[in-house]
């Protein structure tokens, strides 16, 4: 049978031309993409596409955005065997975690890519990405897609979406899956790391569309002021907050700072500790700089990156669970999110 694709375009530098008169770069009709690249034709599939509109910079990404996202793919799921996200890179990272909260039992491929140079360009790196996101996301092992879950295609990569940063705004590589391997590399072959890709399961897909933003990501830094941490951490409607520690889950130990993160935990307010580092994890206990962070109740978020993080604490506390619930999940692996 045919494997049938829904290419859906959001926007993003993969999908722009410059402007022959303003050398400005501008959102391409998506219906013309053939012109661009005849090469689609050459595919055996069915690829159907659809377009956002107004077509966005990923950077005017919010939480609307992931809601209309996940509504395309819930209604064309059962109309097709996989989709490919035409995406802006600056927040793919955010949104191809975001969706892997949404789409519980998600049993088909949804396949984020972008490029860094418009497809307009001669030596765009959007071609590539694009055709490669098609194979992967046509892909199927016997009756069984290949790669059932949301992932990033780019340069020769797949990485596992909600593992992913943006990390170069230059390369060609642009992202980092520093905490888990590819799920697949590509070259003269695709070669898939099939143990380290989720399974299909039988279970039906649920989408969840409620997602609560009363969150905030607290960066630490020598020199943090009290004023700014007490602040933020008195900003009404607080709810959860991501703090981005050192090395494995290190923070000051002053006073004012303990008691600011005390205060802000008894009032409620969740507060999840991952690493700056790209790579590694949050080891609450293992410095004595932590320890103190595990006794006033902050939660480890073991080796998740920053971008999974919020959007899993966005999606937990839209779920309208209690604070228990959220802080017991925010600990395992939802979506492959996260080593325990
Ligand atoms: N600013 C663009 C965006 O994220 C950059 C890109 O597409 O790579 O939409």
């Amino acid at each position: 049978m045919t494997p049938s694709l829904l290419i859906i375009y959001t926007g993003g530098t993969i999908g722009m031309v410059k402007d022959p008169h303003t050398g400005a770069l501008q959102p391409y009709p998506f219906e013309d993409i053939y012109k661009l690249m005849p090469v689609l034709r050459n595919f055996d599939y069915a690829l159907h596409s659809v377009s956002f509109a107004p077509l966005i910079d990923s950077s005017n990404v919010t939480p609307g955005f992931w809601v209309k996202l996940a509504t395309v793919i819930e209604e064309n799921y059962e109309k097709y065997d996989g989709f490919v996200v035409l995406h802006g890179t600056d927040t793919m990272a955010y949104s191809a975690s975001m969706l892997s909260f949404m789409l519980e039992n998600l049993s088909k491929p949804v396949i984020f890519t972008g490029s860094q140079l418009p497809m307009g360009v001669i030596r765009t790196d959007g071609r590539d990405n694009f055709i490669n996101a098609i194979e992967i996301a046509a892909a199927r092992n016997g009756d069984k897609p290949m790669v059932p879950e949301v992932a990033i295609y780019f340069e020769n990569k797949l990485m596992r979406g909600n593992r992913t940063s943006k990390y170069n705004a230059e390369n060609f590589n642009a992202f980092l899956s520093g905490n888990y391997p590819p799920l697949a590399e590509v070259g003269v072959r695709i070669r898939y790391h099939s143990a380290l890709i989720l399974k299909t399961h039988n279970r039906k897909l649920s989408v969840h569309k409620k997602l609560d933003n009363s969150v905030l990501i607290l960066k630490l830094f020598p020199g943090i002021a009290s004023i700014v941490v007490k602040n933020a951490l008195n900003i009404p409607g607080l709810k959860g907050v991501i703090l981005e520690t050192y090395g494995a889950g290190n923070a000051p130990t002053d006073d004012w700072f303990i008691d600011a993160l005390r205060e802000a935990i008894q009032k409620g307010i969740i507060i999840y500790n991952v690493t700056q580092c790209k790579g590694g994890a949050v080891d609450m206990g293992k410095y004595e700089t932590s320890i103190i962070l595990n006794r006033i109740g902050v939660i480890g978020g073991f080796d998740i990156t920053t971008e999974s993080a919020i959007a899993k604490m966005m999606f937990l506390l839209g779920q309208g669970y209690k604070n228990d619930k959220v802080k017991k999940l925010l600990q395992v692996s939802m979506r492959g999110e996260l080593t325990v």
